[in-house]
């Protein structure tokens, strides 16, 4: 992939998980290129589907995504295409059309009439993704395209090899580069203050236009909704890790980030961060920041912990590429587990035995969210009582989760069922002990209607 700006710049930026921006080195990339030229910002929904079309992975009943997901992703959109307007641009958006054609051919055709000469993409670890990129390169090999990482603290994995355990990983990092201890913050993008237009023809094609898609309502029993403070869209993510950090809750979020349900008991980052409306070099300078400033103990210590996992299962992804998604995983032999419709939709419609997996579920449906405790119950609930195959638990979680983030998702349900990077190999949870733990007065397990 090269590097070097062509003369007459025509460049498309094709947002996928950098719903940003704010230090966003992929648009910031893009502006350097078409500074006298045009600039195309494209959405594409879709562009995987035939990938999971062909290999089997549809077999796993994915299906659309779930209303929560489908919000948190639609007020992202709005807020970037707010963003980029205030800037002099706009977001365009391929609509999946079947009565004309998908998005992957949508783009194709854009690339082509717009002669557009280069494209701008933000690294990924998403295998899927990378295929799409792959073949819109085989088919428009005059283009040249150029990769920013904006989704992780590390442009590439900072060590000769990934390590087969996360605790490995965090020390090597930590004795090598502790971005958390390092004396300067992490250096991010300088702030754009306009962006170059996007083609005439364009300007008045009010079909490529983003506008927030209707949504068929779910029909709920009467549970809460929504969790209300997960809004979309990078102004309130900022806002959210500002409130946040003005709080007394990273003083004490290792005490009580186990918790069911509660907003200020965990940070609630990662849906922000897992479509990028939020980056992680940002999270980092501001906790920081208030280790600085107000306090630097075991919680705060642990956010930066935590962050390090996410950073672990990405260059995890990275490294195995579609044996995340292999029933196997990185193992040797395949779990003993098996494919059960009735168990699965037991699972999936809270009907299980055991109500604090079914309270989970329930908050899931309703709210896009469950805490990481939440997930690790439901998780070896499925694998170990209800003894499934644990990638349609994952493809579940995908629909669902407002926070999907490829490599977390597939990367923790590997650990989960012994066939990823845990070596003490699989882990299951006494549930009832759990709720005793967890849910002593069973007031999640009410308010989630958790008893069948
Ligand atoms: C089966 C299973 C599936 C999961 N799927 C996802 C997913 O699709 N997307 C996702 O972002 N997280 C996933 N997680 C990890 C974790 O549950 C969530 O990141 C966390 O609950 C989000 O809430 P929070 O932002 O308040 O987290 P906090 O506890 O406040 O953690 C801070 C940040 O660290 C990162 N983080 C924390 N725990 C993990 C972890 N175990 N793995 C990777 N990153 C972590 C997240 O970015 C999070 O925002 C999954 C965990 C399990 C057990």
């Amino acid at each position: 992939m090269s590097n070097q700006p062509s003369a007459q710049n025509t460049t498309l930026v094709l947002f996928h998980n950098d719903l940003r921006v704010a230090d966003n080195a992929t648009l910031s990339k893009a502006v350097s290129l078409s500074s006298n030229g045009q600039l195309l910002l494209v959405y594409a929904p879709s562009l995987t589907d035939d990938l999971y079309k062909k290999d089997n992975r549809q077999a796993y009943c994915y299906d659309m995504m779930g209303h929560a997901r489908q919000r948190f992703l639609s007020e992202s959109l709005t807020a970037l295409d707010a963003s980029l307007m205030q800037l002099g641009n706009r977001l365009l958006y391929l609509q999946d059309n079947l009565a004309t054609s998908d998005t992957f051919t949508q783009l194709n055709e854009l690339i082509q009439q717009q002669h557009v000469t280069d494209i701008c993409v933000s690294q990924t670890a998403d295998y899927d993704q990378n295929q799409v990129y792959k073949r819109l390169q085989a088919q428009n090999p005059q283009v040249c395209w150029h990769v920013q990482a904006t989704a992780t603290l590390f442009d590439k994995l900072p060590l000769d090899d990934l390590p087969k355990s996360f605790t490995a990983f965090r020390k090597k990092i930590e004795s090598n580069y502790d971005l958390l201890q390092a004396k300067e913050d992490i250096v991010i993008c300088p702030t754009l203050k306009s962006l170059p237009p996007m083609p005439e023809t364009l300007q008045n094609s009010r079909e490529y236009f983003f506008a927030v898609p209707t949504f068929d309502e779910p029909i709920f029993d009467e549970l809460p909704r929504q969790l209300p403070d997960f809004k979309g869209g990078e102004p309130n993510g900022v806002e959210h890790l500002e409130a946040y950090f003005d709080s007394d809750a990273p003083s004490i979020y290792k005490t009580t980030r186990n918790a069911l349900d509660d907003w200020t008991h965990s940070t609630k980052f990662s849906a922000w961060l897992a479509n990028g409306s939020l980056s992680v070099n940002v999270v980092l300078n501001r906790l920081r920041r208030y280790e600085r400033d107000i306090v630097a103990n075991d919680s705060t210590y642990w956010i930066w912990f935590e962050l390090l996992w996410r950073e672990y299962f990405y260059w995890y992804a990275a490294a195995h590429q579609q044996k995340l998604f292999w029933f196997k995983g990185i193992a040797q032999h395949s779990p003993s587990t098996q494919f059960n419709q009735k168990r699965l939709v037991q699972w999936k419609n809270c009907t299980t035995p055991y109500p604090i997996v079914n309270a989970c579920m329930h908050q899931l449906k309703n709210t896009g969210y469950m805490s990481n405790r939440g997930r690790q119950l439901v998780a070896s609930c499925f694998i170990h009582e209800l003894g499934l195959d644990w990638r349609y638990g994952a493809t579940y979680f995908e629909q669902h989760l407002i926070d999907y983030d490829v490599a977390s998702n597939w990367g923790n349900w590997q650990y989960l069922a012994g066939v990823g990077a845990d070596p003490r190999g699989c882990r299951q949870f006494n549930l009832n002990k759990q709720a005793q733990q967890y849910d002593p007065n069973g007031g999640f397990i009410r308010k989630w209607q958790g008893e069948v």
